[in-house]
């Protein structure tokens, strides 16, 4: 089975927690706090695997996780960083966020790309030792690693796609010009997953050509096969329109340009501004009126037209030659940006998910919130507007309030992760 889209869960490995101790030592009597930091959680981590030609593994597994970081240990020992998980998909992958569908990664190189973060170590008492605090005798839990349900959706990657019909000749022309061996019969959907070969022009020069199933109209809204697998000619450079110059199915080959063309454009404005040729295939049951006649159609729409016959080879090492020309001129094949949250949506999104709990501990106030680490990490500390910002965070999601009842006094101190700060009214 050809699988071609999965949604699994992956979770990045939450920081191990900060360890309390105390230095001890024969004849010495109150050692400092010597509780080291936890270990950073394993990051998951995406890698393409070559051998691998669809997403089928991901139907059995779904759920993917990654170590918690080590604890901390006495001795100002921090605990070791788990090591990554990683995730191998088919060259051509492209991760997205299954909540925003912004694109986290694409899986077309082969660097690996680190998808979820692991959570940093929580911090040692080591940390907390103050003039006025010798003795902190609580220690920071690891924070929590990244976590996303996530699809992955396989676009694959080739330089030219062919699309038309059912029964057009698409498959026969593909095994004509490439190694290729599709199976190739006299009815429609013969072809059911998308098939790649490679055309050699010679010792330099080859590209890479995608048969998809045949188009119906009415693809785009999912009818026939055709729209699930256009997905794998939107990465492509070239589309080889093919018709059959024959009729010998009944339909009106200009006609099935039209329809085939608004196939296209309901599926994406990318696909149909992509650069297209007409291949007319079955030219040798063709008459010369039938081929002339689509060949003005066609020229008249400014598009190259080439006429062959998949079956007896007539004219196919010319359109072979003549993608390779097209190709020259075109950009690389297409590669997705991942898309990061702007620092405004990263706040948006956090605030609008904000569990906290606050401790106090030795007379600090602790807030623990980990929307609030993000939140943090796009403060400037040093920065009054961006103190004001933060400030406003805490009142409008009620981390004020939460102090003041819990019988906050001017001065005394907030600490949240490693900001500290005095408490003003
Ligand atoms: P696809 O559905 O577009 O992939 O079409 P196929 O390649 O499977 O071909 C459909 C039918 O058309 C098969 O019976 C082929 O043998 C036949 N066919 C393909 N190309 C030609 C051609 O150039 N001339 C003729 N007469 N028949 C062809
Ligand atoms: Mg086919």
């Amino acid at each position: 089975m050809f699988v071609d889209k999965a949604k699994i869960h992956i979770k990045a490995g939450d920081g191990g927690d900060g360890c309390v101790s105390f230095h001890r030592e024969k004849y010495i009597a109150a050692g400092g706090p010597d509780g080291g930091d936890g270990g950073k959680g394993g990051d998951i981590v995406f890698q393409v695997d070559s051998s691998m030609t669809n997403l089928i593994e991901f139907r059995a597994k779904r759920k993917f996780a990654a170590d918690k970081g080590a604890d901390g240990s006495g001795k100002n020992c921090s605990g070791k960083n788990a090591e990554p998980l990683v995730i191998k998909v088919p060259r051509g992958t492209v991760i997205k966020d299954c909540e925003s569908g912004r694109i986290l990664a694409d899986m077309s190189g082969d660097e690996p790309v680190v998808v979820a973060q692991g959570g940093k170590g929580g911090r040692g008492n080591a940390h907390f030792a103050t003039s006025t605090r010798q003795i902190p005798k609580f220690a920071k839990p690891g924070f929590r690693g990244d976590e996303y349900d996530v699809i992955l959706e396989l676009k694959l990657i080739a330089d030219v796609g062919l699309v038309g019909f059912p029964n057009v000749g698409k498959s026969t022309l593909i095994s004509v010009i490439s190694a290729a061996r599709p199976k190739i019969a006299n009815y429609h959907f013969t072809t059911l997953t998308p098939v790649l070969g490679v055309v050699k022009l010679n010792d330099e020069k080859s590209y890479v050509v995608a048969d998809i199933p045949g188009l119906i109209e009415g693809a785009s809204d999912g009818v026939g096969l055709g729209h699930e697998f256009l997905r794998h000619v939107e990465r492509c450079r070239l589309i080889v329109h093919v018709v059959d110059a024959s009729g010998i199915e009944g339909r009106d080959p200009v006609e099935d340009i039209g329809i085939i063309d608004r196939e296209l454009a309901n599926f994406s404005e990318e696909l149909a501004a992509a650069k297209q040729i007409v291949a007319a295939n079955k030219c040798d049951m063709a008459s010369r009126e039938q081929i002339d006649r689509l060949k003005n159609y066609v020229e008249s729409r400014g598009m190259r037209f080439f006429e062959i016959s998949a079956a007896t080879t007539s004219g196919t090492k010319e359109l072979a030659l003549a993608i390779g020309e097209e190709l020259d001129k075109l950009p690389p094949v297409k590669y997705y940006e991942p898309q990061p949250l702007t620092e405004e949506e990263l706040r948006e999104k956090l605030v609008a998910n904000r569990d906290f709990s606050v401790t106090v501990e030795d007379g600090v106030y602790f807030v623990e919130a980990p929307w609030l680490w993000d939140i943090l990490r796009t403060v400037n500390v040093d920065s009054y507007d961006s103190l004001l910002y933060f400030q406003k965070v805490l009142r409008d999601t009620g981390v004020i309030d939460k102090l003041e009842q819990m019988g906050i006094q001017e001065g005394d101190t907030v600490s949240i992760f490693d900001f500290e700060f005095e408490f003003v009214k």
